[in-house]
């Protein structure tokens, strides 16, 4: 049995790496070149932008490439402790710092797509096929049997690249819809709340003694300041400042521009890099209109031998972090449902995937939804969980197992549920009763 995947980034790469075990051959198909060079591809824009790796999705790159996070750290990424070496800013207050035992590791996207892309290169039975272009689908009596190609390198259109399952991995822009309509079924129904987020993103010179030696700070958009921002390190001793705005307040590019936003937000220490560090090369813009979640689960006609993961089904308002690590989700459901048969395999993955997607969406768009200018619905679970923001930061600021217990539900490592269990709910209402402390300046 063969396999063809559609775009080389994450998802796809992924999506290689679990159908490696159950197809003889799998074909990985990208319109950009893949090298072997850390470089920030073409294909893949939001590469020069602040990347997190959240903990439940380096567990499942572990898990599917043992060794890797060591070979990630040889190749200059840095171990972290998620609450103990990052200061965080939820909702004006600092998060006190404790040992979590949460691990991250803090490097360049590009790094870690190239690290990752050296492991799935290495499989035998996995081809890379650089600037191929997939322009559509070939399919007869509801199968899909393969994809039809254009090759870059000599502008040759219209090859035939056959195979018995076609996975769509090509991102936000994916043309499923479109080609599933010209076959005649349905565009799957989407879901969209639009946060029009613009980022900036410049680089500096990471010295020792910057930041007293914390490995990054993380600013969360509160209702109050709806701004936000990172500093992270990445390999060859670099910092990378990321700022963020929302619904039209777009972080400048310019230097002094850029600086005054940092100045703007509750915690110093990003201006502090800023301010001391030397910068390498000009601000970068990302803007990013709407989170997206497309319903294939929905669908009652789908084609055999057809699935569609990654951005290419949902993508979230990316300050949450979640993307890869929900594409790294769905290549584990992917494994699951092909090692469980042939039939109906995309039908059952997106209901499958559903699931996964159910706690990062609501968490992604509930966050949003807190911004009165963001439209959609907001039924009594958004504005309870978005009510109880308050209390929560005020007590994370105090009591470590509380900012321990937030962190682990965004790094998707434990449910949502969790923050509010009795013992948590007991540690918030304590340290509200204690407070009356002014939110951090
Ligand atoms: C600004 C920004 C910041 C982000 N920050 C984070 C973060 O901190 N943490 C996190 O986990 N996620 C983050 N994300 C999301 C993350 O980048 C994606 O979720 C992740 O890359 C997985 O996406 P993907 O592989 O599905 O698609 P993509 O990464 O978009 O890759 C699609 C691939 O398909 C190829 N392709 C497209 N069309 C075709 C075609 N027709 N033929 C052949 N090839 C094609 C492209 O060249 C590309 O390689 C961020 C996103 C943005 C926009």
């Amino acid at each position: 049995m063969t396999a063809a995947v559609i775009g080389a980034s994450m998802a796809g790469l992924l999506a290689a790496r679990v159908l490696s075990e159950s197809h003889e051959k799998v074909f990985l198909l990208d319109r950009d070149d893949l090298p072997e060079a850390v470089v920030a591809r073409q294909g893949v824009p939001q590469a020069r932008h602040l990347h997190g790796l959240l903990a439940r999705g380096r567990d499942v790159l572990e898990g599917l490439f043992p060794g890797l996070s060591e070979e990630f750290l040889a190749a200059g990424a840095t171990r972290v402790d998620i609450q103990g070496d990052i200061q965080w800013t939820i909702d004006g207050r600092r998060m006190c710092r404790a040992t979590s035992g949460l691990v991250g590791l803090s490097m360049s996207r590009a790094l870690l797509e190239a690290t990752v892309r050296a492991r799935v290169r290495a499989l035998p039975n996995v081809e890379l096929l650089p600037r191929r272009v997939a322009d559509g689908l070939i399919a007869t009596a509801g199968r899909v049997h393969g994809v039809r190609v254009t090759e870059l390198a000599n502008g040759n259109a219209g090859n035939e690249l056959t195979a018995d399952l076609v996975v769509d991995a090509s991102g936000r822009g994916s043309r499923s819809p479109a080609w599933l309509r010209e076959l005649g079924y349905q565009c799957p129904p989407e879901d969209r709340v639009k946060i029009g987020i613009a980022y900036a993103t410049r680089r500096f010179r990471r010295l020792p003694g910057h930041l007293s030696g914390r490995r990054g700070a993380v600013v969360n958009m509160s209702l109050d300041n709806p701004r936000g921002g990172g500093v992270s390190c990445e390999e060859n001793d670099q910092w990378i400042v990321t700022l963020a705005g929302v619904l039209g307040d777009d972080p400048p590019l310019d230097p002094s521009g850029f600086a005054d936003f940092a100045a703007s937000l509750p915690d110093p220490r990003i201006l502090e890099v800023i301010e001391h560090a030397e910068p390498i090369g000009d601000a970068l813009r990302a803007r990013f209109p709407a989170s997206v979640r497309r319903r294939y689960e929905r669908l009652t006609r789908f084609p055999e031998g057809y699935v569609v993961m990654g951005d290419a089904v949902c993508s979230f308002n990316p300050i949450y972090g979640q993307g890869m690590t929900v594409a790294a989700e769905q290549a584990l459901v992917l494994r699951d449902c092909v090692q469980a048969g042939t039939d109906a395999v995309g039908r059952r993955f997106f209901r499958r995937t559903a699931k996964v997607l159910a706690v990062p969406w609501s968490m992604a768009t509930s966050g949003d939804l807190r911004f009165g200018g963001v439209e959609g619905p907001r039924p009594l679970p958004v504005r309870l969980s978005n009510r109880y923001l308050r209390p929560l930061s005020i007590a994370l600021e105090q009591d470590p197992a509380v900012g321990r217990a937030l962190l682990r539900v965004a790094n998707l490592i434990d449910r949502p549920q969790r923050i509010v269990a009795p013992d948590i709910l007991f540690r918030v209402l304590r340290a509200n009763l204690r407070r009356r402390r002014p939110a951090a300046t």
